[in-house]
């Protein structure tokens, strides 16, 4: 029998999740996660800040699945859409300058057309430093996030989709790009429910 395949965020990946846990929730918080989780070799010692793939899937879902366990289906969503915005802030966002997302020429386009860069930009930076597989799609004025390959939702099984950590960080990912406005963001289908893709929808015309 071969092992099953594993894949991996990087290192400086894990760090950023468990930093915006804490924030959103304490480090006591994060603490008694992370003891469910059995995951106590991570109390207080959260991967190093480098590119080295070794935060494993596996652990990704483990915490977003006791993140449920602990505080509820709602609650835990709730507090995943919040680690979800703070990663995006506490790491995706660091990446924008080399992604040319904060040059005037980017800043001086149309909204719509700055979502479609932005949105491969950042695909791309999943799909080259990272396990996860990221497709983009536009489809009526709506674009479509497929994760292909999620650490989110890693081996679980659920009747509705689960990866809301990552319907935050593209929420809060629109809310920079758009100086301050809010988009519908949803996710319509999820690998754990049976679906080939998570899909996340993102409407491209704000709600306000
Ligand atoms: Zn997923």
């Amino acid at each position: 029998m071969t092992a099953p395949a594993q894949f991996y965020y990087p290192n400086r990946m894990g760090r950023i999740i468990l930093l915006s846990m804490e924030e959103v929730m304490g480090r006591n918080g994060v603490n008694a996660v992370l003891k469910l989780a059995s995951l106590p070799a991570l109390i207080e010692n959260y991967p190093p800040d480098n590119p080295g793939l070794d935060f494993p899937f596996s652990t990704v879902s483990n915490l977003t699945e006791v993140l449920e366990q602990l505080y509820g289906p709602h609650g835990g969503r709730g507090l995943a859409l919040r680690v979800g915005r703070a990663c995006f802030n506490n790491g995706v966002r660091q990446y924008s300058t080399q992604l040319g997302l904060t040059e005037m020429a980017f800043r001086l386009l149309p909204l719509p057309a700055k979502l479609h860069t932005a949105g491969y930009a950042f695909a791309e930076l999943f799909n080259k430093f990272t396990d996860q597989k990221v497709q983009i799609e536009e489809e009526d004025g709506r674009l479509l996030w497929h994760i292909e390959r999620c650490p989110l939702c890693w081996e679980r099984k659920a009747h509705d989709p689960v990866c809301h950590l990552a319907v935050g960080l593209l929420q809060e990912a629109l809310y920079w790009l758009s100086g301050g406005r809010v988009f519908n963001v949803e996710e319509k289908t999820c690998i754990a429910a049976g679906d080939k893709a998570c899909t996340i929808v993102i409407d491209q015309s704000p709600i306000f």
